[in-house]
């Protein structure tokens, strides 16, 4: 055997660099590595296909039949060649013939041959040609022939490229033409749709040079970038820059395990020993490594080889110096964003104006960077599979959320189909933004206030465009999840004031932070908050803060700073016992006092609220209400804890509803006696964002509601075209004895019947 070593693949490597730099045509350099192989491997046929409009051509040969050149010519999938570029695999036959994908070419005349061994030639993750060699004898390549094939398959395909042997515009077998289009499915984590050319949050790195001038400079710039790479892993645990949230703490411990793995360093050695530049070794590793998995059918390390992709594209990054993400290049056109995932800090780099739309390999609707886009307005379809198979940087892309897809490189006709719904969802926009100084009075005369949530800075400017009534949920855990460390009580403050100042007269109720469980914090101490099982029923929000009381009290103190001279209104979030509510208003109470102490310029009235998202807490309202100035329910936690059902997870989203009798009888329950007590009460979930469901609840007689900025337009609609005394009568039959049939069809009917509008 010839090669029975890297330094045989590296003499190979050695002729292929005076090849590559001589100064011949294409063609003949091709020629002239088909013999160089063949030699090498002792073998009688040595051979180069190239895709070519679609269809893998035959190149260069030696041993077949010169006439076949440019004639052979094979389909992606058809016969030995067009299996190994479709499936972007490694094939290793001892009898060629009795592979089931078999075509013989009688033009080639290698009826003679019986074995046979192909590597893909791989650019940009697509096959883009396959260079195979063949033996009389009947025999299976050893381990170090494919390696060496997969080598010089690499070299080759700088080759081609370098010499625009393919069309690289028209990518490789898994898109034959460059204008086939694919469709991605996802899942819906914020609706909306955007049209925009893909740009990957990690651009991938195209190796230029794969042959090394010198071994040693070679090993060098490897060892200093991984000695970077673990660097940066060791201050990613150690800070937030990696985001935040459970499962990340999980793809960081892979990282690490990863990133000091002598396994992956050694095989990245032994290519650069073979010849290879510090970038094609990396690359090289990570290409045998892909073919491997792909044999093994296991979820678990499907996710593992998630990580050591995102990892060796870091790695390439380092060596090649190329460190930026794609925010930092900075947007040129508008973009659809796609990354395996992104935290809410990475997201808010982003050009909000070009920023079209987001599509993430994770993500769940509780994540945070799903909340901030949310409250950026953009739209963010999840769980999207091989992007980076299907997709190319570039690309034009159709993100249509509502119908969870994706469409890659679209048809005019799609383009248009498009653009039309994205024209009527523009037009329905304009409708509601007419009614921005309408008020919402129902058609009896009956004033409905309604708020929106806000989170950001920015979000206020949506108080003026969508004519809310004020903000009945400032989430201030927002500033915290965007920041990589704990943000100090002047900037906070800065913050509270900002909102206040833009919000003029209107009222804004401030929630204190909901932290903890899901919405870790990196910077809080992890081995504090332990390992939760049920996190969104864990050490968080109220029974967090009241535990860290420094933080607490840094809050209030800005918050009551903030709102010197005016009304300052604060709500607590999972509020579960009153005496909770009460230490937390015992603890702002304790701040104002410090503060007035300090002859400090007071807010002129504090007013304290509690929600309710805890079921325990509708039992003892009546100890509760006398004791608070206002009541807000989160239908978002309360409808998870009352159906026992995960907000966040995919199957449950639409199993239970929030029309039904259960939801709607509980609601009423809160209902009546804060309307006894004259304590105001509104809903500030997601449900009052819905006509059909904010309908319901004027029904139950709750007339104050707090919704996402885009539904206060539909909701004024609604509610201007409602009879407020009828739909109250009607649900509280309802309610008293619920239809046979589901509840939501039937007040769907009974909106049709009295002309609700209800979109
Ligand atoms: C809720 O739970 O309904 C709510 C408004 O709070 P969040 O969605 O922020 O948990
Ligand atoms: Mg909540």
């Amino acid at each position: 055997m010839a090669l029975t070593a890297a330094a045989s693949a590296r003499e190979i490597l050695v002729r292929l660099h005076d090849v590559m730099a001589a100064r011949t045509s294409a063609q003949a350099k091709l020629n002239a590595v088909v013999d160089i192989i063949g030699e090498a491997l002792e073998s009688e046929v040595c051979s180069i296909y190239l895709l070519r409009e679609g269809v893998l051509e035959l190149f260069a040969t030696r041993g077949l039949d010169a006439a076949a050149v440019h004639v052979t010519k094979l389909a992606p999938g058809e016969g030995l060649v067009g299996t190994i570029a479709g499936n972007v695999e490694t094939l290793n036959l001892d009898e060629a013939a009795s592979h089931p994908d078999f075509a013989y070419r009688p033009e080639t005349g290698e009826e003679r041959f019986h074995s046979f061994a192909g590597v893909p030639i791989i650019r940009r993750e697509r096959a883009v040609g396959v260079l195979a060699v063949q033996h009389v004898e009947p025999r299976r390549y050893d381990d170090v022939e494919i390696e060496a094939l997969q080598t010089v398959a690499m070299v080759l395909s700088e080759l081609i490229a370098n010499a625009g042997l393919i069309d690289m515009t028209g990518g490789g077998t898994t898109r034959p033409q460059s204008t086939a289009t694919a469709r991605i499915s996802g899942f819906k984590l914020v609706d909306g749709m955007g049209a925009g050319v893909a740009v990957f949050h990690q651009p991938r790195i195209v190796i230029e040079h794969t042959v090394a001038e010198d071994i040693e400079e070679e090993r060098r710039r490897v060892y200093s970038a991984f000695d970077k790479m673990r660097d940066q892993i060791e201050r990613m645990a150690a800070q937030a820059e990696f985001g935040v949230g459970g499962e990340h703490d999980e793809v960081l411990e892979t990282y690490k395990m990863f990133a000091y793995d002598e396994g992956w360093s050694r095989r990245i050695n032994e290519a650069i020993d073979s010849g290879l530049t510090a970038e094609a070794a990396i690359e090289r590793v990570q290409q045998r490594t892909r073919m491997r998995m792909r044999e093994i059918d296991d979820p678990l390390l499907r996710d593992r080889m998630h990580d050591l992709e995102d990892l060796s594209n870091r790695l390439l990054r380092i060596v090649s110096g190329r460190l930026g993400t794609a925010a930092q290049m900075g947007l040129r056109e508008d973009s659809i964003l796609l990354a395996r995932n992104l935290g809410p800090a990475e997201l808010l780099e982003y050009d909000r104006r070009r920023l079209k739309g987001v599509v993430l390999e994770e993500g769940s609707l509780t994540a945070h960077v799903t909340i901030v886009a949310r409250a950026m307005g953009v739209p963010v379809l999840g769980r999207a599979r091989d992007l980076r198979r299907l997709v190319a940087e570039g690309d034009k892309l159709l993100l249509d959320v509502t119908a969870e897809s994706l469409i890659v490189r679209p048809s005019t006709a799609m383009e248009e189909a498009f653009e039309a719904k994205l024209a009527l969802g523009q037009k329905r926009r304009a409708a509601f933004a007419a009614l921005r100084d309408q008020p919402p009075v129902t058609k009896d005369g009956h004033r409905v206030t309604v708020m929106m949530n806000a989170g950001l800075r920015d979000d206020v400017a949506a108080l003026d465009l969508s004519g809310a009534d004020g903000i009945g949920l400032f989430r201030t855990e927002f500033q915290f999840l965007v920041s990589a460390t704990l943000p100090q009580r002047e900037r906070q403050q800065r913050l509270y004031r900002d909102v206040l100042d833009a919000a003029a007269d209107k009222p804004v109720t401030f929630r204190t932070v909901d932290i903890g469980g899901d919405k870790a914090l990196p910077y809080l101490n992890h081995d504090e908050m332990g390992e939760e099982e049920n996190p969104a029923m864990g050490w968080r929000a109220l029974r967090l803060a009241l535990e860290r009381e420094g933080l607490m009290k840094a809050q209030a103190r800005a918050l009551i700073e903030a709102a010197a001279g005016r009304q300052l209104n604060v709500m607590f979030p999972m509020v579960s016992e009153p005496w909770e509510f009460d230490e937390a208003k015992a603890l702002f109470e304790a701040q104002r006092e410090w503060l007035a102490g300090r002859n400090r310029k007071m807010p002129h009235e504090i007013r304290y609220g509690a929600m309710l998202e805890v079921p325990a807490l509708a039992e003892v309202l009546d100890q509760l209400l006398p004791r608070l100035d206002f009541l807000s329910v989160g239908t978002n936690d309360l409808t998870q804890f009352l159906f026992a059902a995960d907000r966040a997870h995919p199957k449950l989203a639409l199993r239970y509803d929030w029309l039904s009798p259960s939801i709607l009888r509980f609601l009423a329950r809160v209902a009546a006696p804060a309307q006894a007590l004259g304590k105001p009460l509104a809903v500030c979930g997601e449900m009052g964002g819905r006509p059909l469901e904010a309908m319901a609840l004027i029904g139950l007689g709750i007339d104050r509601i707090s919704i996402t900025p885009a539904a206060v337009g539909p909701i004024k609609a609604m509610v201007r075209s409602l009879d407020r005394a009828a739909i109250m009568a009607q649900m509280q039959e309802w309610l008293a004895a619920p239809p046979s049939r589901d509840l939501r069809g039937v007040l769907e009917e009974w909106a049709r019947a009295h002309g609700v509008v209800l979109d």
